[in-house]
């Protein structure tokens, strides 16, 4: 009976050490994952900042911190970059509350003061102006952006904001791309870096070369409290939801077509398109005279040089 006893003893507590140890390695495994996934947010925004020279010393960013992954995200990673940047520059975040019904106004501020983040809640009622002005069954999203976009870039000058920072990533870059060719009839996209039409914001894009899917990971494992955005009700933006969906069918069946997509946003050549105002075409022609004639030169250089 004893050893009866003792060996179900030993086997089960060998079973619960192997349970232990498949936990241990898995918990391990999956920090090791997290690390890299880290790291490789961290390398692909500090590539984006030192490609477009988006932060210079003595920056101070306002990070525009909406409560969605994204937002969050270029936060957190903008501070751990901060720690070991060449430059010295300053974080502040800015939430716009929009007055939304139901916006949970705490969970913002919480979170900031957990971290220890200079914050400003900068409070607009905006949602009534959207509702006001959209008619019945249209989409709010795009006149609610404007707005925003308004009431966040005026109070990065009040506050000395020398750079404002969104969280857009590379498929919002690729979705907008194609939503102005298919909708707009023109090439153009979110660039990295940007001056604002009246000349006093600098926005920056630090998320410009990051996937959504690994943002989306990177927040799930952070735990971020993530607000949503549809707390205003509005239909999703259709248009953008399609692009969404088509890039995605695209990836699923070609992985590595939105890195080589994006890439060509990068790597444009103007002679080889049909933009009049980029290239000129009409000046082909005194190009080619201009080659001929420097050829010509050349050659009778090189005849005279024999001759010697
Ligand atoms: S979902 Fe609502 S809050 Fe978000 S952008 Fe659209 S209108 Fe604005």
């Amino acid at each position: 009976m004893w050893l009866h006893f003792d060996s179900d003893a030993v086997s089960m507590s060998e079973t619960i050490s192997a349970e232990a140890s498949a936990q241990a390695s898995g918990a391990a495994k999956q920090k090791r994952e997290f690390n890299k996934l880290q790291k490789r947010l961290r390398r692909q925004v500090g590539n984006a900042v030192i490609d477009y020279g988006m932060i210079q010393e003595g920056d101070k960013v306002m990070v525009c911190l909406s409560g969605g992954k994204d937002s969050y995200t270029m936060l957190e990673i903008l501070r751990s970059l901060q720690r070991n940047a060449p430059v010295s520059f300053s974080l502040v975040a800015v939430n716009l509350d929009q007055k939304q019904p139901g916006f949970p106004e705490h969970v913002l501020p919480e979170y900031l003061d957990g971290i220890g983040v200079d914050y400003h809640i900068l409070e607009r009622d905006t949602y009534s102006v959207v509702k006001e002005k959209t008619p019945e069954g249209k989409t709010t999203c795009a006149l609610c952006s404007r707005l925003r976009r308004g009431s966040l870039y005026g109070f990065a000058e009040d506050i000395g904001a020398t750079k404002v920072a969104l969280g857009h990533h590379r498929e919002d870059i690729l979705e907008t791309l194609f939503l102005n060719m298919f909708f707009g009839g023109t090439l153009k996209s979110m660039p990295p870096k940007l001056l604002s039409d009246d000349g006093k914001n600098i926005v920056i894009r630090p998320l410009a070369y990051c996937r959504e899917a690994d943002i989306a990971e990177f927040a799930r494992q952070m735990q971020f409290p993530i607000i949503p955005c549809n707390l205003c009700g509005s239909q999703p933006n259709l248009q953008r939801q399609q692009v969404k969906e088509m890039l995605a069918e695209w990836e699923a069946r070609h992985p590595g077509r939105l890195e080589s997509m994006f890439k060509a946003v990068t790597n444009v050549a103007p002679s080889q398109l049909a933009d009049r105002d980029l290239f000129d075409f009409e000046g082909l022609e005194a190009k080619q005279k201009h080659l001929r004639q420097t050829r010509i030169e050349a050659l009778d250089l090189g005849a005279e040089l024999d001759t010697d």
